[in-house]
């Protein structure tokens, strides 16, 4: 694998970060996941944007503009000849000397890393997933606002260590008021009443990029969607239930805890709304040209 580091494309094991680097010292740091799908990011623009976000509520500058980060990404993605891959970008405030204050940091360290894109089981979407509701509540967003997309995971893995003890493959997590808020990569909907429900970015959520794409797709398909405040009794009286996110896309659930759901017409329904969204940014960006991609830039 080929990995960019500050500015250089090497192999991955010349790829290395000091032990001085604030990212790994104390998860100071931000990051975006990407698909690529035939050479084109998808929803490149929203990505980078939300990393932005990100960087200016940690304070964190990034010493490239959008243009920059783009042919990087673009850059990596040819040096590995990939174009159905996985991309993550990630920038950490940089290193140096021990202590919190990010001044003591001059040039943030930004690493990009793309490989094949994971191919889930089709059954996966054929029969769904099995999620819990996990013990471990979401961090405050008055804390950490999860809208901040940072390296400190550590809330989101000891969600998912719950998960893996009982063999299930995701966990949400509660707020602080017992209100659902999120996955540990994921975002949760759920059909009740006819109504596709989501918990909206005041429980403390990440916006996920997925989550916008399938309410809209959802309100296009005349489907009614509430975002708003909910409890696990919601979802376990729900009807269908799915999780997105990048690289999930929609995927359908068949167990939360111990309740049994079906594989729906409205997840399937969404699922291949998707997957048609993909279709028409693939080839709507190819058609725009001039492209950043491969020999053509
Ligand atoms: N919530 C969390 C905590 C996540 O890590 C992710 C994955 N980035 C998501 C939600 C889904 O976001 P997206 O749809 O942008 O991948």
């Amino acid at each position: 694998m080929q990995v960019y580091i500050n500015g250089k494309i090497v192999p991955s094991q010349e790829a290395v970060v000091s032990v001085f680097d604030h990212g790994f010292l104390y998860g100071d740091g931000i990051y975006e996941t990407m698909l690529v799908y035939d050479g084109v990011i998808f929803k490149l623009d929203e990505h980078l944007q939300r990393l932005y976000r990100s960087a200016s509520l940690t304070g964190l500058t990034i010493p490239l503009d959008t243009d920059l980060l783009k042919i990087a990404l673009y850059d990596t993605l040819l040096a590995n000849a990939l174009k159905d891959a996985y991309v993550r970008l990630t920038v950490s405030r940089g290193h140096g000397p021990i202590g919190l204050d990010p001044e003591l940091c001059s040039q943030p360290t930004i690493v990009i890393m793309a490989q094949k894109s994971k191919d889930y089981p089709p059954t996966f979407y054929e029969k769904g997933i099995h999620i819990i509701i996990a013990e471990t509540r979401r961090n405050l967003k008055e804390a950490i606002d999860p809208r901040i997309k940072s390296l400190n995971f550590l809330n989101n893995i000891l969600a998912k260590i719950e998960a893996i003890r009982v063999n299930a493959y995701e966990a949400i997590m509660l707020n602080a008021r017992n209100r659902l808020s999120e996955g540990t990569v994921s975002n949760i909907f759920f059909l009740k009443d006819d109504i596709l429900c989501t918990p909206s970015v005041a429980c403390g959520i990440l916006d996920g990029i997925t989550r916008g794409i399938a309410i809209d797709l959802a309100v296009r398909e005349d489907l009614g969607v509430l975002e708003g405040e909910f409890t696990k009794e919601d979802i376990y009286a729900a009807t269908e239930v799915f999780i997105t996110n990048t690289s999930l896309e929609v995927m359908p659930v068949s167990k939360v805890d111990s309740t049994i759901y079906p594989v729906g017409k409205v997840t399937k329904r969404l699922h291949s709304a998707y997957k048609q969204e993909v279709g028409s940014y693939v080839a709507r960006v190819r058609a725009e040209g001039p492209s950043l991609w491969g020999q053509e830039r």
